[in-house]
């Protein structure tokens, strides 16, 4: 049988080379990290590295739409979500991993399969035969992305990805500081009701932060990027700030369900929320590294720095990384690529990943999934079905490949709107109605995925 070239040991990349190896076919895998080249995020040269948040966000399969894609990608067998299961940390309700153990998991796996070559050179023009996939990711290197942008006759689209910085765990003061989840809601996958770190702020406090936000020095755009939108789930902290004084308290720094202890008295024996909260959410498996939900940002590094130590308890903070700003490249997808992701153009080459136009970490390996079930099917002469359009992949695979409008196309994140609603449902139930109808659905459809 012929060898699968996927381009990009990423996330996306790594997930499409295991579902093939593991129906037998052969891949060579592609990786530029480790030839001394890198993209402006990553820091690292392992698979799959996370290149901001160490989250998979909500581990919740009955009420939240990543949740269930989550669900879904372990019924089909996902090496992400298996090595996410090995690197896990305390996260609340959230699935949260140390990023070193997480890619270490990944290679160690896919280099056990025989019939992966994993390959550290840099692809520079889009292969013009053979089976290929791009899973190149929203920092695709300049050459490929020109050639990409030729063969499709477009332009890349680009926009903005900003990055949160990371904490040291023991430059926190916890005599200010506190440990709680809110509302102490236990986790599902073996995370505890105190799991983040928690920095109050007082009403006076929180206004002068907010004013030093907006005030502070930030990264000037260059021409060419000024014009550039932001995804609304990565929006810089001051650029949050600037669109109203409330907005951070009912966003990132949001009180609700965080009761102080520090600041109990006979009255609230528990402690009182405070105005605003800071959290900081456990990194890595030792527990040294915490990061600053919330506060990516565009400010210089040397005023995240100034202006973060005025935060009550990171006054003495020692930062692992501060945050960043970086530029996002994807294609029109719905013009472009066919239902199985396939270049129109040029057929021979699925795409898969961010690059596609979704958005996050579980899209993209999820896109990277179906990506290398289409590619199997295709090479073993079987038809493919797709999965249903009541389920998590079902959905994100449809808005990708088709539904989503062309004009105004911008990277998604999986969510309930991308679902054909339920309206006979009350809105309270609505959750966990579309859950369990994917539940329902998807059973059928695992089976027609033959495992050679
Ligand atoms: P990647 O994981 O980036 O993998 C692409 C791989 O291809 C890389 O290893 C790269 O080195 C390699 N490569 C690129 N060009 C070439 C080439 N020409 N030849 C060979 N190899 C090549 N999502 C979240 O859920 N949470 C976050 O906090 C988050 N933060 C982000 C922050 C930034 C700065 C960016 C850019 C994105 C962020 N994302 C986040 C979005 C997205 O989920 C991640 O980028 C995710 O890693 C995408 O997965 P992928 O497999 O498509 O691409």
């Amino acid at each position: 049988t012929q060898k699968v070239h996927i381009i990009g040991g990423g996330l996306a990349g790594s997930e499409a080379a295991w579902q093939l190896a593991r129906r037998g076919f052969s891949v060579r895998l592609s990786e530029m990290r480790g030839t001394g080249e890198r993209t402006p995020a990553h820091q690292g040269d392992g698979l799959a590295e996370l290149v901001c948040s160490n989250s998979f966000r909500s581990d919740d399969d009955e009420k939240n739409a990543v949740g269930l894609l989550h669900h879904e990608m372990r019924a089909c067998d996902s090496l992400i979500m298996a090595a996410a299961h090995v690197a896990a940390v305390p996260a609340g309700s959230a699935l949260a991993v140390d990023r070193e153990v997480f890619s270490a998991e990944v290679e160690r796996r896919l280099t056990a399969l025989p019939n992966v070559e994993i390959v550290r050179e840099r692809i520079d023009v889009l292969p013009t035969q053979g089976t290929t996939i791009i899973a190149t990711g929203p920092l695709t290197a300049e050459a490929l992305a020109h050639s990409i942008g030729a063969a499709t006759g477009s332009d890349s689209l680009a926009f903005f990805d900003a990055i949160a910085p990371i904490v040291y765990r023991d430059s926190v003061d916890m005599d200010v500081c506190w440990m709680a989840s809110r509302w102490d809601k236990p986790s599902k996958t073996g995370g505890g009701t105190k799991d983040y770190i928690n920095c109050p702020m007082n009403k006076e406090q929180y206004l002068a932060f907010h004013q030093a936000l907006i005030d502070g020095e930030k990264t000037v755009f260059k021409d060419w990027e000024a014009s550039t939108p932001y995804f609304d789930g990565c929006m810089p902290i001051e650029v949050m700030a600037e669109r109203g004084v409330e907005t951070l308290r009912f966003g990132p720094m949001k009180p609700v369900g965080l009761d102080n202890p520090h600041w109990a008295t006979e009255e609230h024996p528990n402690g009182r929320w405070p105005y605003a909260v800071v959290q900081l959410r456990q990194d890595n498996k030792l527990g040294t590294l915490f990061n600053m939900v919330g506060f990516q940002t565009k400010l210089k590094h040397a005023e995240q720095v100034r202006l973060f130590r005025t935060i009550p308890g990171l006054e003495n903070a020692e930062f692992a990384r501060l945050g960043g700003l970086h530029r996002n490249t994807f294609l029109n997808s719905p013009v472009l690529l066919d239902r199985q992701l396939r270049l129109r153009s040029a057929p021979h080459v699925r795409f898969a990943g961010q690059i596609t136009g979704c958005e996050g970490y579980v899209e993209s390996s999820a896109v990277g999934l179906m990506a290398g079930l289409m590619t199997a099917a295709e090479l073993a002469g079987r038809p493919w079905t797709t999965p249903p359009r009541t389920t998590a992949m079902g959905a994100l695979l449809a808005h990708i490949t088709g539904d989503a409008e062309a004009e105004t196309f911008q990277p998604m994140n999986v969510n309930f709107g991308l679902f054909p609603p339920l309206h006979d449902v009350k809105k309270k139930a609505r959750k966990e109605a579309y859950t369990a109808r994917a539940k329902d659905e998807i059973g059928p459809w695992l089976e027609t995925l033959t495992h050679a």
